[in-house]
């Protein structure tokens, strides 16, 4: 695509989008990027922009500036913006940053290995890139992650392999995208308001499947993402490979007898199988001993979801020609990103896990799949979201549960309905504090040998910055509980 003079705009002045901005200025294009916003944030960027004659439009991110040639969209911007729908109306093209992150790629560019799902992209597009790195390959993990893909598409430096994580926003807007392989990790209702329904949020994350080369990942115990391989326009050649936490059958990778087992991509003609790794090689990390404790924190359970997301990165490296080796040296390399099933700590013999970023019912259903005995700390922004089913699920494992947030009744109704008699602390608070109100009546209601789990099933937005400050305000409150102990005792 010739760039030189080419008029862009780009909407938003997001990190994707300052990063859409300077590579096609950097490239020629006369860019403009409009933002409804006209804040202080805002104009400190705009004014660094238009240092490098980017033009700026802030106050109205709706009218299509004059002559228009191409838009670059952000995350977030609905598609039925009024922006992009002026855009439509004048023909001309909305892409993300991840669409001209492909067109802008040489002819001996690194290969993607790509990852979208409901939850676990992140998790697994990090196990990956460890596992491709423990294969001596130069890699990076990129895309909803980490540095813009635009920045790393054009960087000098030599890639052999990209790990790519994808967003059903981003597939959304980039429809050229050919990946070497690609795994759907799972599927379950979220962000419908964006995608309109559950079909088009589907069609979206199914367009990851699209021309891919060598091997197209699913999950055999979500038939949606089997569907989806199913209906992919694939090149010749191209495999569908399975991936289960039981016994793998032909093309698929599995566990057995706490060994990841392949048996899509066995080399060795005289076996049928391919030994990986172990499930406890996935083990997380144990916690920092607790102040107020003895001995050593307690040795975590490995999460059944974790074990799925390891044999997603197995298999797409494995795609690659990645030695089994090198899939064990990354898995024990591998640390996952925190506020994900984090072991804050053991106090008076209950351990302390924060899954803030659990902010949807498909991920804490996960959650609370892999502890025993809960104590259950929920609620912030449902989003539209039901939770019937989640507590139906779980409640034989709760020993009782903490409701903070705005929309906690939605979750106290679904306990008095499916768990009747699991006792329900419902805080009836949405400040900040709350969370350390929230641990101590936790660690009221739970006993030795329990779990409190922070896994609210719901967006942080309604008390905190992000989910990440969340994690942060609850690891924070179970460090005070230790030291409410230490100066009691
Ligand atoms: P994403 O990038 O898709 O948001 P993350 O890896 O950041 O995924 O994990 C998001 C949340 O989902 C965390 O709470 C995590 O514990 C949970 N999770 C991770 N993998 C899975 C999975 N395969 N199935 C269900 N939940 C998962």
């Amino acid at each position: 695509m010739i760039w030189t003079g080419k008029r862009v705009t780009v909407a938003g002045l997001g990190v994707s989008g300052v990063s859409a901005a300077r590579a096609l200025a950097r490239l020629g294009a006369a860019v403009t990027v409009v933002d409804g916003g006209d804040g202080e944030r805002q104009r400190e960027t705009a004014a660094l922009l238009e240092k490098d004659e980017i033009a700026v439009r802030l106050g109205d991110g709706d009218t299509l500036p004059e002559g228009t040639e191409l838009v670059v969209t952000s995350p977030g911007w609905k598609p039925r913006s009024p922006l992009f729908l002026a855009a439509a109306e004048a023909g001309v093209d909305v892409v993300g940053d991840v669409e001209i992150a492909w067109r802008l790629r040489g002819p001996d560019a690194a290969p993607w290995l790509a990852v979208t799902g409901t939850n676990g992209k992140t998790t697994t597009v990090q196990m990956l890139a460890a596992i491709l790195k423990a294969a001596g390959l130069r890699t990076a993990a990129v895309g909803n992650i980490g540095t813009p893909i635009i920045d790393v598409v054009l960087s000098d430096e030599p890639y052999d392999v990209l790990a790519v994580e994808l967003s059903s926003y981003q597939l959304h807007w980039a429809p050229s995208v050919r990946a070497h392989s690609a795994a759907i990790l799972n599927l379950a209702p979220d962000h419908l308001d964006w995608h309109g329904s559950m079909q088009a949020y589907a069609a979206d994350k199914g367009r990851i499947y699209e021309g891919n080369k060598v091997a197209c990942v699913y999950n055999t115990a979500d038939p949606a993402t089997e569907e989806l391989v199913r209906g992919a326009d694939v090149e010749e050649g191209c495999r569908a490979i399975g991936f289960t936490l039981g016994t793998p059958g032909p093309s698929q990778l599995g566990v057995v007898e706490g060994i990841l087992v392949d048996r899509a991509f066995v080399e060795d003609r005289h076996r049928n199988a391919q030994e990986l790794a172990e499930v406890a090689d996935v083990s997380p990390p144990a916690a920092h001993r607790h102040p107020a404790e003895e001995g050593a924190p307690r040795p975590q359970p490995v999460a059944p979801h974790n074990i799925a997301n390891a044999l997603a990165a197995a298999a797409l490296a494995r795609a690659f020609g990645v030695e089994p080796a090198a899939v064990r040296d990354g898995l024990r390399a591998f640390r996952p990103d925190a506020h994900r099933i984090a072991h804050v700590a053991d106090v008076a013999g209950v351990t302390y896990i924060d899954d803030s970023k659990a902010t949807n019912t498909h991920a804490t259903q996960a959650s609370l799949a892999s502890y025993e005995h809960i104590v259950w700390i929920a609620g912030g922004l449902a989003k539209g979201a039901t939770f019937d089913d989640l507590v139906a699920g779980a409640a034989s494992r709760l020993r009782g549960a903490v409701l903070i947030g705005a929309d906690r009744a939605l979750i106290r109704e679904a306990l008095a309905r499916h768990a009747p008699e699991v006792p329900v602390v419902d805080l009836d608070r949405t400040d900040t504090g709350a969370m350390a109100a929230a641990v101590s009546e936790a660690a009221r209601l739970a006993r030795p040998g329990d779990t409190v789990l922070l896994a609210p099933a719901c967006a942080s937005m309604d008390m905190f910055v992000n989910y990440g400050r969340r994690g942060d305000a609850f690891a924070e409150a179970v460090r005070g509980l230790g030291s409410e102990r230490a100066d009691r005792g």
